[in-house]
């Protein structure tokens, strides 16, 4: 008997990453996203359990100390982990996870699953442009210049890694990038 897949999508912050797993989601009811912890306070909108479960620094370093998680990362000065219990209990239950993580979380995930059958399979989303990328992140509205500016420079570096993924898509049209992922998801494994 067969695991569910697991499929890893990486993206500097406004490149469209969430938006394009949310459509992926809503029209393939058999995929479900990995909801991670993180240190990193709430946006406005955001609730606990459904976008990340939000923790104190402290209480997520006890969880990785003991092991909770099957990959952490520290991204733009937060913690962010995936619950390694949730994803052991859906896999073994062949159900089919997304993991939004960054790619140090995806080099982890890669040698987790080295030589295993149905391997993860991972995907990067890259904006059309650097600029374009400013102006997304600037008209989200929802993080300071300080942060703005921060995410612009690690942007560069996450974009840096995305050779070491399967596939790569270029969000342009959102729609054809949609279509990108599903094609790729549909012949992936
Ligand atoms: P944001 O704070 O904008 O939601 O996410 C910042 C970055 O952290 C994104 O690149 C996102 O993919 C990454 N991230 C979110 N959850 C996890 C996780 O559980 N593990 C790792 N390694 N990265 C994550």
């Amino acid at each position: 008997m067969s695991n569910g897949r697991l499929l890893m999508i990486a993206a500097p912050s406004g490149a469209g990453k969430s938006s394009l797993v949310s459509a992926f989601l809503e029209r393939h009811a058999e995929w479900a996203l990995s909801i991670s912890t993180t240190t990193r306070p709430p946006r406005p909108g955001e609730t606990h359990g459904r976008e990340y479960f939000f923790t104190t620094a402290e209480e997520f370093a006890q969880q990785r100390d003991a092991g909770a998680f099957l990959e952490w990362a520290e991204v733009h000065g937060n913690f962010y982990g995936t619950s390694r219990t949730w994803i052991e209990a859906q896999l073994a239950a062949r159900r089919n996870i997304i993991l939004e993580i960054d790619w140090q979380g995806a080099q982890q995930i890669r040698t987790l699953f080295q030589g295993k059958a149905h391997a993860p399979k991972s995907v990067f989303i890259l904006p059309p442009s650097l600029q374009e990328l400013e102006t997304r992140l600037r008209g989200r509205g929802q993080d300071s210049n300080e942060v703005i500016q921060r995410r612009l420079a690690a942007a560069a570096d996450e974009m840096s890694h995305a050779r070491e993924f399967d596939y790569v898509i270029i969000n342009q049209d959102f729609s054809a990038a949609l279509q990108d992922l599903e094609g790729f998801i549909q012949q992936a494994w």
